[in-house]
């Protein structure tokens, strides 16, 4: 059998229990078919466009990460139509070219250290919370969740309590690991047997022996009632015995959907702390940290460029910063605004100034006929609430603003608000024709402009 064909199933077998209803396994699930690998990509087959769409819309995350889980060399799916095979090939081979998505390792970097995290107002309050984790672990705040937008260093504060407590108390037993392996963990357990079995045992025992527990990216565990009822049987042995439990999220616990309450509920037990995008201070500081580490001294002019040029994603400001680094030495070049501009070239422009915010308002009062002062102020009838969202939702999707700029914009509103708006309307896209119509008429109307 073909090595994909192989992946696929043991894929089918984890994605058969993990979703719940057997109809929707049966109907958009069983019916992909695996043709092909290439780069790192799954390439599945779907029996119609419509499938197709469904998949990628609700299932494809869900797929990617069990395949994670099974295979490191893979790690993500391009789902197609019969027939579309051929003409999609080169596509993939040039996306190949991009960065892999990152796929988070079941140890912990030593490299992650409270030492070279930058603090600013962003951050500081989850800082201080994993500092005093690291001193006190299980006193204090349990659980700690941490959570914010990708990129933002909540992988880099949660292994430094992991380093930070490896050196000062050895003995600790402290385990990091991703939820969507401890999710395949657990139904792997339970496929061998049940989770009353040896395996079951040998799962459990693993996991209520720790000392600390932290758990990465748990938003996944979203839809998985399971694994979920599993967590929180761990949650309260290890509590209960004073262990000290930490996640991470992308979310906070309010906004992560299909989550049992009572998880949700101990989630929210501890102490919550976001971290936001970083300001234009606290960017340059972590150029300058980043740069420093590969023994390289940037100026200031081309620190100031840069932290302007990309403002909501560390991972991405490091990845350029890498690039400008290596450029310098490949060309023998000192560093200058002018290198930095020639290796930005490849990267879009920022749409901010081409298009502002303002516009994005001024459309969606045109296209819903309400006013301004409606629109970003308080009413919460639906002939206002829907057209508001809707234009939180464009406003994300045609700028990089951090959510509290968009807060902001739309008349001083809280993140989570406009984080809720955003899921809410991504949520109905390709369900309501309403808010696809709206949404399209409203981005031509910006072009138009
Ligand atoms: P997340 O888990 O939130 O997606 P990561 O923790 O993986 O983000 O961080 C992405 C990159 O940015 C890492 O290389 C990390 O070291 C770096 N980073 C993020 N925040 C900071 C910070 N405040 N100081 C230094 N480096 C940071
Ligand atoms: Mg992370």
């Amino acid at each position: 059998m073909n090595e994909f064909k192989k992946i696929w199933l043991d894929v089918l077998g984890i994605l058969e229990r993990e979703i719940s209803s057997t109809i929707t396994y049966d109907v958009w699930i069983k019916t992909l078919e695996a043709v092909d690998i290439v780069g790192e990509k799954l390439i599945l087959c779907a029996p119609s466009e419509s499938n197709k769409l469904k998949v990628n819309r609700e299932f494809k995350t869900l797929i990617v990460s069990v395949l994670k889980s099974l295979n490191a060399l893979i790690t993500d799916v391009e789902i197609i139509v019969s027939g579309e095979y051929e003409k999609q090939e080169e596509l993939i081979e040039e996306k190949s070219e991009e960065l892999p998505a990152k796929v988070e390792a079941n140890v912990i970097n030593p490299k992650y250290t409270f030492d070279n995290f930058v603090v600013g107002k962003c951050n500081q309050l989850a800082y201080a919370a994993a500092r005093a984790v690291a001193e006190q672990p299980g006193n204090l705040y349990n659980p700690l969740f941490i959570y914010g937008g990708v990129g933002l260093g909540k992988t880099h504060i949660m292994q430094s309590i992991g380093n930070a407590l490896r050196k000062q108390q050895p003995s600790l037993k402290v385990l990091y690991i991703p939820s969507e392996k401890f999710v395949n963990e657990y139904v792997m357990s339970v496929r061998k047997g049940g989770i009353s079995s040896d395996f079951g045992k040998q799962f459990r025992e693993k996991y209520r022996n720790l000392d600390v527990l932290m758990i990465d990216d748990i938003q996944f565990v979203s839809k998985k009632p399971e694994t979920q009822n599993e967590l929180f049987h761990t949650f309260n042995d290890l509590t209960q015995a004073g262990k000290q439990i930490i996640f991470a999220s992308d979310r906070a616990p309010s906004e992560i959907p299909d989550l049992e309450d009572r998880l949700r509920s101990r989630f929210e037990w501890g102490l919550i702390a976001d971290i936001q995008p970083p300001d234009m201070e606290t960017r340059i500081a972590i150029l300058q940290k980043k740069a420093l580490a590969q023994k390289t001294v940037i100026t200031n002019d081309v620190l100031t460029y840069m932290a302007q040029r990309l403002a909501t994603n560390i991972r991405e400001m490091e990845s350029m910063l890498n690039k400008v680094i290596l450029l310098a030495k490949l060309y023998n070049k000192p560093i200058t605004v002018e290198l930095a501009q020639e290796t930005f070239k490849d990267y879009s422009e920022p749409t901010e100034e081409a298009i502002g915010a303002e516009d994005v308002i001024d459309c969606t009062c045109k296209y819903f006929d309400v006013s301004k002062e409606d629109l970003l102020g308080k009413k919460r009838d639906k002939k206002i609430v829907e057209p508001r969202q809707i234009c939180i939702y464009v406003i994300s999707e045609m700028m990089p603003l951090p959510l509290t700029t968009i807060g902001e914009l739309m008349g001083g509103r809280d993140h989570t608000t406009v984080l809720h708006a955003k899921n809410k309307v991504a949520s109905l896209i390709g369900k309501d024709e309403r808010f696809d119509k709206a949404i399209t008429d409203i981005k031509n109307m910006i072009y138009k402009k």
